[in-house]
């Protein structure tokens, strides 16, 4: 139990790497610098940061985790499949998304055996702005993604300037942006485009944030000071960036651990030590996050692709299920890439922070995760961007339009939610060109200049007097200011 005169703070995670791992990282940071931290999970999805938090805590933070049982059993699943990126179809998507909201009652009771003082909720529950107001308490909304996207789902659920177009590929403009940034209909997150379940799920979130003590964005001023302007006009309640926050909790800590694995590393992983035999920035990290599944058709258009570019890459190759037919096209693939030396694939799950900190990488092809944005920006990289479903359009808007840091492999129609046989595929001369421009024109040096300068601004946002910090430092003062006034009400 804490010590009364101590704040403490329960922060909530949604089980995916892109949700998990910058709140684990944000609980960190808070413990640092006083504070009491719980973290409530289930007890497989608390296993890939335990190590790092009994680190922490026996160096005298106090941060632990508070665990909770997935009904496994009640949604059809074996024991331990508790984590989305364990998902390799919709179906199972589901059932643990399912499984993870029955986790409600059990959470409420011990928000009220541990007394917080306040509730860091990730977007996924709205259902906490209840819970924080039933036990007097602040909520703060945590946002896993830009604030530009952020900003833009509010601006299109409220204005809802798509509705009345002609065609699904006109453009139009976002409603009260300081940029003349344009959508079509089809790059809509899958929340403004179709009214049914997934709406019903996604706009609450929104919703819930409004009535929100505050925001926490894992972004920082240099990055979107403009669009925290515009968060303020749009939402309307307080918000504070204090990203980095991946690059800040690792920033003294020597090798990295490896985030989100259960194991930890024992040896240097064989796709570093191929990385040592290649010259400094002259290998492309090509990665689309823990969720996404390529067909088999953009499978095979991304390996010529890859292989014609002229440049050495790293592939990360989610698998799937039902996936037996591309398997010998892949396998024979790897074979040739091991032969030639150019190319490295990493099935399933890549070291990706240890991966975009080398040397030897110089450019990253991404999905537009807010998680990969920032640890490329950190690691001064630029990007290939290659947007999939939900915020990514947006994100990858924020890259190419406004920070100009992205080149766009051109990618027309969000297709997370569509059928298997997707319409739309990436073509291997658009993506070799994609590459080449990244890569070895005038204009790539100049994106990768860019992405140089943030590199900087992202070192220093996160030093003592940078703009992150003392954001972090403000919120906790603020947090202790409500408490110290809870309790002389309480008194009087
Ligand atoms: N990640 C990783 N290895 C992988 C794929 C992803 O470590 O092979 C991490 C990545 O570093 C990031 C997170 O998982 O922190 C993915 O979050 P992001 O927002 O980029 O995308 P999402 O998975 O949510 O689509």
């Amino acid at each position: 139990s804490q010590p009364h005169h101590e704040l403490h703070v329960i922060f909530l995670p949604y089980p995916t790497p892109g949700h998990m791992n910058p709140m684990i990282d944000t609980a960190r940071l808070f413990a640092r610098h006083g504070v009491s931290v719980t973290i409530i999970t289930t007890p497989a999805n608390a296993l890939p940061f335990q190590k790092a938090i009994d680190c922490d805590f026996t160096r005298g933070y106090h941060i632990r985790t508070q665990l909770v049982t997935f009904p496994a059993a009640e949604v059809g699943l074996p024991e331990g499949v508790e984590n989305i990126k364990d998902s390799t179809s919709m179906e199972l998507f589901y059932r643990i998304a399912s499984g993870i909201s029955k986790l409600k009652d059990q959470i409420k009771l011990l928000f009220q055996d541990l007394h917080p003082d306040c509730i860091v909720s990730d977007m996924c529950y709205p259902w906490t702005v209840e819970s924080a107001s039933e036990l007097g308490i602040p909520r703060i909304f945590f946002y896993s993604s830009s604030y530009l996207s952020d900003c833009a789902t509010h601006s299109i659920l409220r204005h809802r300037p798509h509705e009345g177009l002609v065609s699904d590929t006109d453009k139009f403009t976002i409603p009260g942006f300081p940029h003349g940034i344009e959508m079509t209909r089809l790059q809509l997150p899958e929340w403004e485009r179709i009214t049914n379940e997934i709406s019903g799920f996604f706009v609450p979130m929104f919703e819930s944030e409004s009535r929100s003590y505050g925001a926490l964005y894992n972004s920082f001023d240099e990055l979107e000071s403009e669009y925290k302007q515009v968060h303020k006009s749009i939402v309307g309640i307080k918000s504070w960036s204090i990203g980095p926050v991946s690059a800040w909790v690792n920033k003294d800590d020597g090798p990295k651990v490896n985030r989100g694995q259960k194991e930890d590393l024992k040896e240097e992983p064989e796709c570093l030590t191929w990385l040592n035999t290649k010259q400094d920035e002259s290998v492309l990290y090509v990665s689309f996050g823990s969720l996404t599944r390529l067909s088999h058709a953009q499978l095979v258009e991304l390996a010529h692709g890859l292989e014609h570019c002229g440049h050495n890459f790293i592939w990360v190759i989610r698998k799937k299920e039902g996936s037996e037919n591309e398997d010998s096209f892949l396998q024979e693939f790897e074979e040739k890439m091991k032969e030639s030396k150019k190319g490295f694939i990493i099935w399933n799950w890549a070291p990706q922070l240890l991966i975009l900190n080398h040397p030897a990488i110089g450019g990253i092809v991404t999905h537009c995760g807010w998680n990969s944005i920032l640890e490329s920006l950190s690691a001064g990289l630029p990007m290939i961007t290659w947007p999939m479903f939900a915020e990514q359009f947006y994100n990858e808007r924020l890259l190419v339009d406004v920070l100009k840091v992205g080149v766009p492999v051109g990618v027309k129609e969000n297709k997370f939610w569509a059928s298997k046989d997707m319409a739309h595929v990436v073509g291997r001369e658009e993506i070799a060109k994609a590459v080449v421009q990244l890569m070895e024109k005038e204009e790539g040096r100049e994106t990768r200049r860019r992405a140089r300068k943030l590199c900087d601004a992202s070192k220093k946002t996160i030093e003592k007097g940078g703009d992150s910090y003392n954001n972090l430092m403000q919120l906790i003062d603020d947090l202790k200011s409500l408490k110290i006034s809870k309790a002389h009400s309480r008194s009087r």
